[in-house]
């Protein structure tokens, strides 16, 4: 079953709960108020819902469309409550299991590995937020730049267009230096917000004429170095077209740098990365398989400016989302709980039984 579309923006309602950030966390937060009757509205910078597990969809020709998870690959579950959510998902044909071979390259061997469990969105992994989403009243493009108090409540600011509230809460679940900057000033758990850290990752997507001849569909490319000496750019690559429901053709890889190369070379444009990844790749299938990757037909790339999280933020006590309840502010996201798609949906979860109790 093909997932929903993506809801559409109405008008701005003052009042109740505002959530800022439509990702898996802001999304399973306010899900959940919607369920507890709360009126909430969610905000997001971007121009769908997801964050970052999200689908890109290039167009290079008329006509052809190139979809690539160029965010999170996969995820995992280990939580009860997660799990209930994910077979209901199952059942629905939002989600299913990845059965892709999943390797280890090291040096010039291979291992294809065991790895049960992984699942993926379907048709791409932006189906989880999009299912999310649904029956909730999402704002996208508005991108907010400040919180104010007012006697009322909490106004919100934007880069552009008028302002809205007064909201009784604001919810903010953005990557954690982006959550720290709106709520500097003004909760009292923001140190603990500013000290959790994120890196970069460059993602390359990458289309193909004829399918590489690859003996696996997705590989942690585990070397620091290439075959020449030089150090080794990337962490993970993943074959688009093994993944349930995408389509088949063209041929479609997703590379994913490594999180300290990525920051290192965080502030490049995109058409210098971009060669070192694809030649890197090249060389290290070469020497692990023999095989010899085609020229791509198509290649882009694109930077994750707060990608993996590095430093969860410290828990002031146990929690697994932060929150002030005499200012009527809180905050969510991976980087409160391991940095994952799971743990950015229990994060949000958290935060909307804090919220409403
Ligand atoms: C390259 C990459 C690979 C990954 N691989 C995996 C994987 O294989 N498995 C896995 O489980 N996880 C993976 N992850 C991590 C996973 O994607 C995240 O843990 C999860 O999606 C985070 O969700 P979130 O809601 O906490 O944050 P986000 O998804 O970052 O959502 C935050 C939202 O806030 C919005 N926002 C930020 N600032 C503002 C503002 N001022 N105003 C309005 N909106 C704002 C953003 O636009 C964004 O939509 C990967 C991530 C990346 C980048």
């Amino acid at each position: 079953m093909p997932p929903p579309p993506a809801p559409a923006a109405g008008p701005i309602a003052a009042g109740g709960i505002a959530v800022v950030g439509a990702g898996i966390a802001g999304l399973s937060c306010a899900r959940a108020l919607h369920a507890a009757g709360r009126t909430v509205t969610v905000f997001d910078k971007g121009r769908s819902v997801g964050g970052r597990a999200c689908t890109r969809r290039e167009e290079p020709d008329a006509g052809a469309v190139l979809p690539f998870d160029h965010g999170a690959q996969y995820f995992t579950v280990k939580d009860e409550r997660f799990a209930r959510v994910v077979e209901r998902w199952r059942d629905e044909g939002v989600v299913a299991p990845w059965t892709g071979r999943v390797a280890a390259v090291e040096g010039d061997t291979f291992a294809v590995k065991h790895t049960p469990g992984l699942m993926v969105g379907v048709p791409g992994m932006n189906a989880l937020p999009r299912r999310l989403a649904e029956g909730l009243s999402v704002h996208s493009d508005r991108r907010v730049t400040a919180l104010e108090r007012t006697g009322a409540g909490w106004t919100l600011r934007f880069d552009e267009g008028p302002p809205a509230g007064p909201f009784e809460q604001v919810l903010v679940t953005a990557p954690a230096p982006q959550t720290a900057a709106l709520l500097t000033g003004h909760a009292h758990f923001t140190p603990a917000v500013r000290r959790a850290e994120h890196q970069a990752c460059w993602a390359a997507l990458l289309a193909f004429d004829a399918a590489p001849a690859l003996p696996f569909d997705g590989a942690f490319l585990n070397d620091d170095r290439l075959p020449d000496g030089s150090p080794n750019p990337l962490a993970w690559a993943a074959r688009e077209t093994s993944k349930p429901g995408r389509p088949p053709t063209p041929e479609r890889w997703t590379l994913h740098a490594k999180a300290d190369w990525s920051d290192a070379h965080a502030d490049r444009p995109p058409a210098a990365v971009l060669p070192e990844m694809v030649a890197a790749f090249t060389a290290l299938v070469r020497q692990a398989t023999g095989e010899t990757l085609p020229a791509p037909t198509f290649q882009t790339a694109h930077r994750w400016r707060f990608a993996h999280v590095k430093n969860a933020a410290p828990a002031e006590g146990a929690g697994e989302c932060l929150y002030d309840s005499a200012a009527g502010l809180g905050a969510a996201g991976d980087w409160r709980l391991g940095g994952r798609i799971e743990g950015a949906f229990l994060s949000g979860l958290a935060l909307a039984e804090r919220a409403a109790p």
